[in-house]
C-alpha cells in the first residue's frame, strides 16, 4: 500500500505549512509561527512530531513496558488539570488511537480490581445455596465457575444462574433492578456525562464556537478521552466504597461521607479540567468567553441529564 504523502501542518490548528516551506530558498529556519493561529513552534517538531513525546505520558508510550509504567504516572498527573495541561499542550504529538487503547485498558483493569471484593460480596449475599466454590464446581461444572466470575464483574446490574435446559447446563443471565442501575450507576455518572457531551458539542459541532477554539479534532479527542476516564474512575471508586461498606459495616459513616463527595468533587474536577484545557493547554485566544460559554452550557447539560435520570428512575 502506498504511504500517505507527508503533510506539514500546524500542531495546534492543523493549518497546512507547505506554503510557508515553499518560500524557503537556500536555508530553513529553526523556529516558525503558524500564520493561522499564531502559535510558535520549532520546524523540526513539524517534520518529526515524535520529538515532542513525553516519557511519562501513556498516550506517547513507545513500548508495552513504557505503556504500563506510564499508567500510574499519567493517572497521578491528571488529578491536577492545570499542571497536566501546562505540559501536555498543543505542541505535543497527538496519538488518539494509543490514548483510546490506554483509556479502555485502565477502565477494564480498574473494573476487574473492584470485581474481586464484589465477587466476595455476591458470594456472602447469596452463598450460592450454601455451597463452597468447590462444591459449586462439582454441581454445575464450568458453568458454576462462569457464574461466580460473571456475578463478580456484573453484579448488581446483571445476575447469572446456572440452569438445566434440555439435559445440559447453561448460564441464565437476568437483568438487575432498575433501582440498582440508577442508584449505583447513573446517579454517579450522569452529571459528568451531560457535562462532557455539552463540551463536545461546543468544541466539535457548533460552528461559531469551533471557529473560536480553532484546534485540531485530536486535541478535543484527547480531552474527551481523559474526561470520560475520570467519569469511569469516579464510578469505580463509588462502586468500591459501596462494596466495602456492605462487606464491613464499621466503615458506615466513612462510606456516607465519601460517597456524598464523589459526585460534587468529580464534577468540580470536570469544570477545572475543561477550563484548563481551553486556557492553559490549547491557549485559545478568546479563552475567557469560550470557558464561560462552555462551562455554562456543560453545567446545564449535566443538570438536565441528572434531572432526567432522576425523574425516569423515580
Ligand atoms: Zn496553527
Amino acid at each position: 500500500m502506498p504511504r500517505k504523502p507527508f503533510k506539514p501542518i500546524c500542531p495546534k490548528c492543523g493549518y497546512d505549512q507547505s506554503g510557508e516551506i515553499a518560500t524557503w530558498k537556500s536555508q530553513c529556519p529553526i523556529n516558525g509561527r503558524c500564520n493561522e493561529c499564531g502559535i510558535p513552534f520549532q520546524w523540526a517538531d513539524i517534520f518529526d512530531p515524535s520529538r515532542t513525546r513525553l516519557h511519562w505520558y501513556a498516550e506517547h508510550a513507545r513500548s508495552l513496558t513504557n505503556f504500563l509504567s506510564a499508567t500510574p504516572k499519567t493517572l497521578i498527573r491528571i488529578i491536577l488539570p492545570h499542571r497536566f495541561w501546562r505540559t501536555v499542550d498543543t505542541t505535543k504529538d497527538l496519538r488518539p488511537m494509543c490514548l483510546i487503547a490506554w483509556v479502555i485498558f485502565v477502565m477494564i483493569l480498574s473494573h476487574l480490581i473492584v470485581s474481586i471484593p464484589n465477587g466476595i460480596l455476591a458470594r456472602s449475599a447469596y452463598n450460592w445455596n450454601g455451597t463452597t466454590i468447590g462444591q459449586h464446581y462439582q454441581m454445575y461444572g464450568g458453568y458454576g465457575i462462569a457464574e461466580i466470575l460473571f456475578v463478580a464483574i456484573a453484579f448488581p446490574y446483571f445476575n447469572a444462574l446456572p440452569r438445566a435446559s434440555s439435559f445440559r447446563w447453561t448460564l441464565f443471565i437476568e437483568t438487575g433492578w432498575p433501582e440498582a442501575w440508577y442508584q449505583s450507576f447513573f446517579k454517579v455518572i450522569n452529571f459528568q456525562l451531560g457535562f462532557l457531551v455539552l463540551w463536545l458539542l461546543i468544541l466539535a459541532v457548533i460552528p461559531t464556537t469551533r471557529s473560536i477554539a480553532k484546534i485540531r479534532t485530536g486535541h478535543v479527542i484527547r480531552a474527551a478521552c481523559l474526561s470520560a476516564l475520570w467519569i469511569f474512575l469516579s464510578y469505580e471508586l463509588s462502586r468500591a466504597l459501596r462494596i466495602m461498606h456492605a462487606l464491613t459495616d464499621p466503615i458506615h459513616n466513612l462510606y456516607w461521607f465519601f460517597d456524598g463527595w464523589i459526585v460534587p468533587v468529580s464534577g468540580l474536577w470536570q469544570v477545572l479540567f475543561w477550563s484548563c484545557a481551553v486556557s492553559i493547554g490549547w491557549k485559545v485566544k478568546q479563552w475567557k468567553s469560550l470557558v464561560l460559554l462552555g462551562t455554562a452550557a456543560a453545567l446545564l447539560g449535566g443538570t438536565a441529564l441528572s434531572i432526567y435520570a432522576f425523574l425516569y428512575a423515580t
